[in-house]
Parts: structure tokens; C-alpha cells; sequence
């Protein structure tokens, strides 16, 4: 089932299941369920699978094997049917691009042609990465790049997965899988809406959990949402990671204008489906993520309302204040660094936390809401034509406003 909203939103499916070449099946982004039938499927004895099944999970995603020849452990009759019938397919990094602060910033094409961004920001004491859920997005936030995209399509788990598998490879992460641990974290903050690809975001965010794979925990993962609100409970329920929401603006009059979700799901529903969120309590706070643009959202008034609105709900909340990251088109300026410092200054004097997030990777254009694939730039004849020398189905719509109705106007 694809999530969309009204139920109608045509946002078309990829591929499930992608054959790829000579029609064998890409094995990554199978979860143990998948595994487990097609290891069946192809004749690997019954009494077997579960075994089998563990010990290709392991080298898959524990040791990040690219050969079913290094899985030395299954029986070499094993590992001929599993060659015979699978692939293990990373998708192609298109571009790595370096920035000077150490962020590092991913083109990755997936095997249809189409193209997302995933970003490795390095601190002191973590490193996280930044993982897109979809091809562009449909919803067009005013002040974000990615809206602007023309191309959509929903990432499959595996494709979501596949960002942080070469991630790993590029940062030398297999050697040492656990204690060598360079991406410690993951945010679901990067191309698209990821309550609008919930099925996928959940297959591939389990998998990603799995305590015999990547075992990385629920508490270091967070997912962002505009505030899709009837996913945001089942996000919490069957999913458990940290929840963070772009709020941008406290008056359903500016929110409507920067962020046209919110003609669907105003600013009450937003807030009381996170008063409502499954699992935040003091400890495990929801972040709200706040743009600053410069006489748009950042007034001393904004920030009191922000603050009345947190308390008014009661909401174990934290405010990320982003500084705007300026893209080539865009309308909106940053707010001044001082209008930042004091809108930090109120919402902090209000007893709640309000950091600045440092800007990360700007210079390679890898910061919040820069990322644009190139998915767009290629007439739609030209990339169908790549689809079926790609011998994929062509999976395309166009984010116009006619096909989108209800998030315009
Ligand atoms: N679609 C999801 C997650 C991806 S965007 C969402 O909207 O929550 C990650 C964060 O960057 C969001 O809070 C988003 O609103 C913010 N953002 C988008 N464009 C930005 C820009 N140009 N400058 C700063 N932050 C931006
Ligand atoms: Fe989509 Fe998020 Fe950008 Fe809005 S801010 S257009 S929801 S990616």
C-alpha cells in the first residue's frame, strides 16, 4: 500500500521486487521475511532457511559483502543457487562531493535512471547521515529545493537502505563494523516526504535495526515529517524511531503560504497528533524544526507563540532553529544573525531549548533543503528512453500543481 494523501495523491509506485539483470533479483533490501521465501523459492532446502538465511543477513549487512563467494560459511551449493538467482547491487554513486568541514555529499542513481542525495555529516562525537525517502517531493514547501523538483517517485526499502550500505563502503566503515562505527546516527531528512513512503520507510528503517545486521538503535534514529498527520501515530507505533517536525511558522496564515501541507493538516492537528506521538516523554523529546527567514517567520511575536503553543500543548519539545540555506532561485534571504540570537534567546527564556543548527556542507550545496538531484533536468523523452535501456519500468509523474490540487491554491 502507498500512503498518499486523500487517499488519491498518484504518487506512482517503483518497481517492488526489481529484477535487474539477466533476471536475478537485487538480495539487498530484502528483509528476513523476503529472504526467507525466496531462499525457498529458489530450492534451498526447508529444514535449512532459517540458517541460511541468518548467516546471508550477517554478511549482507553486518559485513557488507558484495560476493555471495565471501560468505564463507554456506556451503558452496548454497552460494551457487543464491549466485544462479541473486544479486548483490549497490546503486552507482554518481558524484562524491567533499565539502571543506568534512560533510560528504552522495549522488546516488538508482537502476531506473533516477537520482537521490544522501549526506554524511561528521561531529565530534557522532556522525550522522542524511537519507532521502523519495525522488524529489510532492510538497512543494516554498523555501526547500527539493520541492521545487519535477520528478517524483517513492524510494524502495532497498533503495533506502542502499544509501546508507555505500555510505559504509566510502567511509572504509565494514572493516571494523561495530567499533569502527562512523555513521552513528540517521535522520530521515533528506529528498522527500518519508509518512508519504511509509511502507518502504519502514521496511528499510527495520532492517537498518535489525540487531543482526546494522544494529543501529531506534534512539539514534529520527525521522522528519511535515506533519502528515494521520502517519504520524502509526510512525510512532510501528516504528519507534525520535520524531522530528517542520513547524516554520506559528499562524496558519504563514504556515499555509511557506508550507501548503498545512491547508490539509493545519497547525492544531499538527500539534495535537504530536501531543498524541507514541513514546515522547521528557527523555525523548519531539524536535521542532524552525527556519529562520528573514521577515517571514522570525519576529520576537513568533517566537512568544512558539513558546505559548509548545506549553499550550504540553509538548515534551525541542526547537532546531535552521539558519534558511539559500538556493539558486530562491525568494527567501536568512535572518539576520542577531534576529536568530534573540529568537533563541525567547524561546530559551520560555524554558525550552532552542539551538541554532550550524550549517553543514553548504559549499557542495549538501545543507537542509538544498538537495536537487539532477532527476529533473532531462526531458521526460530522454529519461524514458535511459528507463528502457535500463530495462526498468519507467515510474514517473510530474509534482505540477494540477496533479496536486490540494496542497496549491
Ligand atoms: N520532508 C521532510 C524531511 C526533509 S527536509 C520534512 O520536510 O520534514 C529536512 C528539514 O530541512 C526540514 O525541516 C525542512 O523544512 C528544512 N528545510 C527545507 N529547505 C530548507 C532550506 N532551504 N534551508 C533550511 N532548512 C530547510
Ligand atoms: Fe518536501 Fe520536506 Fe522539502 Fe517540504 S521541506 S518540499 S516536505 S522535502
Amino acid at each position: 500500500m502507498q500512503i498518499t494523501p486523500n487517499g488519491h495523491e498518484p504518487i506512482i509506485s517503483p518497481r517492488l521486487d526489481p529484477a535487474l539483470k539477466d533476471g536475478k533479483r537485487n538480495i539487498l533490501g530484502f528483509d528476513r521475511e523476503d529472504m526467507k521465501a525466496a531462499l525457498l523459492e529458489v530450492g534451498v532446502p526447508e529444514k535449512q532457511v532459517k540458517m541460511r538465511a541468518s548467516q546471508v543477513w550477517h554478511w549482507l549487512y553486518h559485513r557488507g559483502v558484495t560476493s555471495f563467494d565471501a560468505m564463507t560459511n554456506v556451503s558452496k551449493d548454497v552460494r551457487a543457487l543464491l549466485a544462479e538467482h541473486f544479486l548483490i547491487e549497490r546503486p552507482e554513486v554518481v558524484e562524491a562531493q567533499y565539502s571543506n568541514d568534512g560533510t560528504r555529499k552522495y549522488l546516488i542513481r538508482f537502476a531506473d535512471g533516477n537520482e537521490a542525495e544522501t549526506v554524511y555529516i561528521p561531529e565530534e562525537d557522532r556522525g550522522t547521515l542524511c537519507i532521502s525517502s523519495q525522488v524529489g517531493c510532492t510538497l512543494n514547501c516554498k523555501f526547500c529545493h527539493t520541492g521545487t523538483m519535477r520528478l517524483v517517485r517513492n524510494l524502495t526499502a532497498g533503495e533506502i537502505v542502499a544509501q546508507l550500505m555505500v555510505a559504509r563502503d566510502d567511509l572504509g566503515e565494514w572493516e571494523n563494523p561495530t567499533e569502527g562505527r562512523r555513521v552513528t546516527n540517521i535522520v530521515m531528512m533528506g529528498m522527500g516526504e518519508p509518512l508519504y513512503n511509509f511502507d518502504n520507510v519502514k521496511k528499510a528503517l527495520e532492517i537498518v535495526m535489525d540487531e543482526e545486521g546494522i544494529q543501529l538503535s531506534r534512539r539514534r534514529i529520527t525521522l522528519s515529517t511535515s506533519g502528515v498527520v494521520p502517519h504520524m501515530e502509526r510512525c510512532g507505533q510501528e516504528i519507534g524511531v525520535n520524531l522530528a517536525v517542520s513547524l516554520h511558522a506559528v499562524r496558519d496564515d504563514v504556515r499555509s503560504e511557506i508550507m501548503p501541507i498545512n491547508k490539509k493538516y493545519n497547525l492544531e492537528q499538527v500539534l495535537t497528533a504530536c501531543a498524541n506521538y507514541p513514546g515522547a516523554h521528557n527523555a525523548r523529546r519531539i524536535t521542532f524544526e524552525y527556519t529562520m527567514l528573514k521577515d517571514v517567520n522570525d519576529s520576537d511575536a513568533d517566537a512568544k507563540e512558539l513558546v505559548r503553543l509548545i506549553r499550550k500543548y504540553k509538548l515534551p519539545a525541542k526547537v532546531n532553529l535552521i539558519p534558511f540555506n539559500p538556493w539558486p532561485g530562491t525568494d527567501y534571504q536568512c535572518s539576520d544573525w542577531d534576529r536568530i540570537q534573540r529568537f533563541s534567546d525567547i524561546v530559551y527564556e520560555g524554558g525550552i531549548s532552542a539551538p541554532v543548527r550550524t550549517p553543514r556542507g553548504r559549499d557542495i550545496m549538501a545543507a537542509c533543503g538544498q538537495l536537487k538531484s539532477a532527476s529533473e533536468k532531462k526531458s521526460r523523452a530522454e529519461r524514458d528512453r535511459e528507463a528502457a535501456a535500463a530495462q526498468a519500468e519507467p515510474v514517473h509523474m510530474e509534482a505540477s500543481d494540477s496533479a496536486l490540487g490540494w496542497v496549491t491554491g
